[in-house]
């Protein structure tokens, strides 16, 4: 359910702190440490997955409560209209470093050097 060593499970229980924008029972959204526009969330589940590729038909809905937070959060931090990204980096060759499930929600400015 939860890793003791995962930096991720550890923000979600409140352990270690961070900058959280919106939580409920099942996610919790802060402020990424290392921004890479000027709105860059974090958006986790409270159970531990390494990622997507630990996603099963029974923990997928996760995906649409994860976006829906996203979607809110966007509105609340006045992204909705310029637009944003919602990304989830899985793998080596993604780059993903944080091995617990989460996506990224960008926005704040134009995002060039399209990769999607
Ligand atoms: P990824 O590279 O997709 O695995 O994303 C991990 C993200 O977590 C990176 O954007 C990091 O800047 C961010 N990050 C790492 N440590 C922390 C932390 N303590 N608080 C907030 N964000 C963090
Ligand atoms: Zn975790």
């Amino acid at each position: 359910m939860t890793d003791a060593n995962c930096l991720f499970c550890r923000i979600a229980a409140g352990e270690i702190p961070a900058t959280v924008v919106y939580q409920d029972d099942e996610v919790v959204a802060f402020r990424d440490i290392a921004p890479q526009m000027p709105v860059h969330i974090v958006l986790v589940p409270r159970t531990h997955f390494s990622g997507l590729d630990g996603l099963t038909a029974q923990t997928a809905p996760l995906i649409g409560k994860l976006a829906l937070a996203a979607q809110r959060i966007a509105g609340e931090l006045g992204v909705a209209e310029s637009g944003y990204r919602f990304i989830s980096n899985c793998g080596p060759d993604a780059g993903q470093t944080v091995h617990h499930l989460h996506f990224h929600l960008l926005g704040g400015g134009p995002m060039g050097g399209r990769m999607a």
